[in-house]
């Protein structure tokens, strides 16, 4: 890059003074904002009142110096207390909203990030440059100040799925041209101020959550908080629009023109805005943070009305494309062709799932002898008999499925048949050690250790769409860490098979019809959690996808059969690519 000089424009101490004055202006602009509807409610008040009192009128200099006395000093303590606020917490609150984490360089989609944001730290010239990461299917990115002042740029897992490297870079340019130019201080501060009054609604929700203990009646304790919340709603509605009007939509093009510069590709950065644009941008259920975002979260609904025009945070995104394939000497239709054809390439490139269903009769013969000897094995080790509260017995039970007994605790009548002893569970040396091991973290059994819950082959460790896994070779089944989960909905590496996905629809119209049962709907047995040898929950894998599939709560682990994960990923795919705005819950 021979004229990198004029994409460096600011040095450290310039950047420094500019975010001193940003910080100034925001702090008049709070006092202004506070000192206006203060005057206005209170005046409002105070007249009304006037016409009812003869002797008493607001005008007269004597009241009226001293009422704005008071009011500026009112507005002054809330504008300090908000301004402290916003900056001692302002950032790790939007963070912790958005669930922001950071990237695992392990992970080959996190550790290509990565790299991108060292490059781009050096070529920028900044002296630190973070990277944090939501866990979301949808496409997405912002930057950020962090508290200690160094930038960060947050990107979601969908993003770093569907873009390809050069795209990815071109976000990348794009969020480092925002801090560069200053955006990204004046946005994080005006966030972090108006998130003030979310933080205050949602401590305000947290009492009320702790003082109910009725879970039936979740409207019920409202009453004391309720007037304060619809208060803090108010002035957080107000901030917002105060703020959103102080904020240039010219600054996402000068960004984007500021990103070329970085990144000497508009196409690439045209494209990436694009498909973040048709795809689902919905980030959080907050629309406080929106003027952050690469694109607003309901790009796809707004409309180039002069109302929507005049309220945006950001300019329409055709502006945008034109501008950016202008630069290429191109047009916007150039940018759409572009992506479809890309898009058709990776297709074309994804890796067929391969299942057990294709193998020869003899494996299966195997792997049902496997299974059926597993079944044994558990029941042979299900030796225990636990008195519930109704004073009657449960089980027969093995030792991890014993302890995870709702009721379960030292004190808990058990009984061991195989050796026909009765007694409290602390009296038996065998459920100590489990208890002991358990405290101290480690698996419960270490015979189960590292054994596949469905057929008790030695699980290894595997990649599944750049995600580390467990994976039982025999069997197919993947033990999946709950938080990776999104990384691999997102992902689209593995192409299904037809029959695959015909099963996938068939399994959700059965979800919908009680009447039809498919084959993975059939009852499990229960199954121990290779990792800490608790037994696994059977629940839902969510509230969307009613599939029951073994889940570890302690581990945060799931523990998908073979096909399960693959169908889930087959019904998540085709609903994000279902573009109807009733997606986005
Ligand atoms: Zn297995
Ligand atoms: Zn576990």
């Amino acid at each position: 890059m021979v004229e990198k000089k004029d994409t460096v424009p600011l040095s450290f101490w310039e950047i420094q003074k500019k975010q001193q004055r940003a910080s100034l202006f925001l702090f008049l602009m709070l006092f202004v904002f506070y000192f206006l509807t203060i005057g206005l409610v209170s005046a409002a008040i105070l007249m009304t009142a006037g016409a009812f009192l003869a002797s008493f009128t607001f005008f007269a200099s004597s009241f009226f110096y001293k009422y704005t006395a008071i009011v500026f000093g009112i507005a002054l303590v809330l504008t300090i207390i908000n301004f402290i606020q916003a900056r001692k917490s302002g950032v790790s609150y939007i963070l912790k909203n958005l669930r922001a984490c950071s990237p695992d360089p392990e992970d080959r989609y996190h550790l290509s990030f990565l790299n991108i944001l060292e490059e781009m730290k050096i070529s920028s010239g900044l002296l630190g440059l973070r990277g944090y990461i939501i866990p979301t299917v949808n496409l997405n990115s912002l930057s950020l100040i962090g508290q200690d002042g160094l930038p960060a740029i947050v990107v979601t897992e969908g993003l770093l799925a569907e873009a390809s490297r050069d795209e990815l870079q071109a976000v990348v340019a794009h969020e480092t041209a925002h801090i560069l130019k200053g955006d990204t201080f004046f946005l994080t501060l005006s966030c972090s101020i108006v998130a003030f009054y979310q933080q205050l609604i949602d401590s305000l929700d947290e009492e009320r959550d702790l003082s109910q203990s009725d879970l039936k009646h979740p409207r019920r304790g409202r009453g004391s908080a309720q007037p304060l919340i619809y208060l803090a709603s108010f002035f957080s509605y107000l901030l917002l629009n105060f703020f959103v009007a102080l904020i240039s939509q010219k600054r996402e093009i000068l960004a984007d023109a500021t990103a070329v510069e970085l990144s000497r590709d508009p196409m690439a950065l045209a494209r990436v805005i694009y498909k973040a644009h048709v795809a689902n941008s919905f980030l959080g259920d907050s629309s406080l943070f929106t003027p952050l975002f690469l694109v607003p979260p309901d790009s796809r609904d707004i409309q180039e009305t002069p109302r929507d025009k005049l309220f945006n945070t950001h300019p329409p995104v055709m502006l945008r494309l034109k501008t950016l394939a202008d630069m290429a000497h191109k047009n916007v239709k150039e940018v759409m062709e572009e992506v479809r054809a890309q898009e058709e390439q990776r297709e074309k490139s994804r890796l067929l799932y391969s299942s057990l269903e294709d193998s020869s009769p003899d494996y299966q013969e195997k792997l049902r002898e496997l299974q059926l000897r597993a079944r044994e094995d558990l029941e042979k080790n299900s030796i225990w008999l636990a008195r519930n509260a109704r004073g009657q017995w449960d089980g027969p039970l093995a030792l991890g499925s014993l302890v995870t007994l709702p009721y379960f605790t030292p004190a808990t009548r058990i009984k061991n048949i195989k050796e026909n002893l009765e007694g409290p569970a602390r009296n038996f040396p065998q459920v100590r050690f489990a208890l002991y091991r358990q405290l101290k973290k480690q698996p419960l059994d270490p015979a189960t250790q590292n054994k596949c819950p469905t057929c008790r082959t030695e699980l290894t460790e595997a990649f599944y769409e750049g995600v580390r896994i467990k994976k039982c070779q025999a069997c197919q089944g993947k033990l999946v860490a709950m938080a990776d989960l999104e990384k691999i909905f997102a992902r689209r590496e593995l192409a299904f098979p037809d029959w695959l996905k015909q099963k996938a629809l068939a399994y959700r119209e059965a979800l919908l019809n009680p009447d039809l049962k498919p084959p993975v709907l059939k009852e499990k047995p229960p199954a121990i959690c290779p990792e800490c040898g608790l037994q696994f929950t059977l629940r839902p894998f969510s509230y969307h996808y009613l599939m029951p599939v073994y889940k570890c709560y302690p581990c945060q682990r799931i523990w998908f059969e073979d096909q399960e994960l693959e169908i889930l990923q087959i019904l998540v795919e085709n609903r994000s690519r279902n573009h109807s705005p009733a997606s986005r819950t």
